[in-house]
């Protein structure tokens, strides 16, 4: 029998035209002439940190549509280590030198790029060179020019992107967007977003790196500013002017400490955002015509906290990372939407950009051109 791909599987399946000729008897019939098998999509991590130890793994251990198939990191004692505790084979571990050869590895569907940001674009494309969907995390890039080879890539080879966003996949976020778009309390007037951390980490970490990071808040807690306020408004902001301050420049030198921001909408809506690495605060309020929307966490992993003036929202608490990593593997198997796709990153990338500029230039309205993007969420 012809051997069929665990890709070429999935992406027929996912259009529902399965023969039982071409199903193996053993491994894929059950009863699927009508359902179609449970299928889980296989994903490897890139970059066994913080992040991949203690929110995606644990994460990929409850996904329904996607399990931890393999790991790419540099070190191997982390690999014996992984190996060990997720049962993943030799044949499934890689490092960054190798990491191409995963285009010879069925089992590997999805590769999820959660390295330093200066390494993203490069994982990206060789994951993508090697025929795998990707996800990057946040921020996509160092700058905008990398989205768009990232973007490229990914197009070229056929392969989808998604950027690491996990609130695009959370209730009480996608609650926000839903009064929003409902004028459920009339126009959005102003949009506040926060979401910063006090860092007192070591001070040779990369995030304080410029050349790894790209920038400090900004490229860091400041994309959930960012995020929030547009689904705050259900807009992209039409302008933006920016300041940075600094407090700590002695363990800041290379990066922004606190950044503020004032975005402008179309219509009546402005909004005012801060990141920093020097302070706490996680919020959004968006002030309506006849009443308001408020979460308070706004973007920590879990659990948020929403209310309005009508009363708190209640939604179930789940890891965000297991419904994101699942929203993305069910985009692959049953083409639903992209809930993060690569245009969502290089748009937060122009907005990054922007208030670089306009904070370089004393504080400058810098103005956006957002409108043809297509991506408001
Ligand atoms: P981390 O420092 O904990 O891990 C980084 C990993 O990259 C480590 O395994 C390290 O060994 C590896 N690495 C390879 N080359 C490196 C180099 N030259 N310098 C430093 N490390 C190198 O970082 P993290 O917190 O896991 O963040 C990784 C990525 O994930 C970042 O892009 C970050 O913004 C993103 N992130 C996203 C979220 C989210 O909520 N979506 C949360 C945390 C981190």
């Amino acid at each position: 029998m012809k051997k069929i791909s665990r890709r070429q599987f999935a992406t027929t399946i996912g259009k529902g035209i399965v023969g039982t000729s071409i199903l193996g008897s053993t491994t894929l019939a059950c009863g699927m002439e009508n359902k179609p098998e449970k299928k889980k999509l296989g994903m490897a991590l890139v970059g066994l940190g913080s992040y991949s130890t203690y929110q995606l793994a644990p994460a990929l251990q409850d996904t329904s549509y996607c399990y931890l198939a393999g790991i790419v990191t540099g070190t191997p004692e982390k690999a014996k280590d992984w190996g060990a505790k997720y049962n993943i084979p030799k044949t499934h571990q890689y490092n960054y030198e190798n990491f191409d050869n995963i285009a010879d590895n069925p089992d590997i569907d999805i590769v999820y790029v959660v390295l330093p940001n200066s390494m993203h674009k490069e994982f990206t494309i060789r994951a993508a060179k090697a025929g795998k969907h990707v996800i990057c995390e946040k921020p996509m890039a160092m700058n905008v020019a990398e989205c768009d080879a990232m973007i490229s890539a990914c197009e070229n080879a056929k392969v989808k992107l998604s950027v690491g966003y996990r609130l695009q996949s959370e209730p009480f976020t996608n609650e926000v967007k839903r009064l929003v778009k409902n004028k459920t309390y009339g126009d959005v007037l102003f949009v506040s977003s926060d979401a910063a951390y006090i860092s007192k980490g070591d001070p040779n970490q990369w995030r304080l790196d410029k050349k790894l990071s790209g920038g400090g808040a900004l490229m860091n807690m400041g994309v959930y500013s960012i995020q929030s306020s547009i689904y705050g408004t259900g807009s992209n902001p039409i302008s933006v002017s920016a300041q940075e301050f600094s407090t700590r420049p002695e363990y800041f030198k290379e990066t922004d400490e606190t950044i503020t921001a004032q975005f402008e909408f179309p219509g009546n809506t402005v909004g005012h955002m801060m990141t920093s690495h020097n302070v706490n605060a996680n919020r959004l309020r968006v002030s309506c015509e006849s009443g308001w929307i408020a979460l308070d966490p706004a973007s920590a992993y879990a659990p948020l906290s929403g209310k309005t003036s009508s009363g708190p929202l209640n939604f179930k608490q789940e890891s965000q990372q297991k419904l994101q990593m699942d929203d993305f593997a069910k985009h692959i198997l049953q083409e639903t939407p992209n809930v993060a796709p690569g245009e969502m990153g290089k748009r937060d990338m122009i907005i990054v950009e922007a208030i670089y500029k306009s904070i370089k230039e004393g504080g400058k309205k810098q103005l956006l051109d957002l409108g043809n993007m297509g991506i408001v969420r």
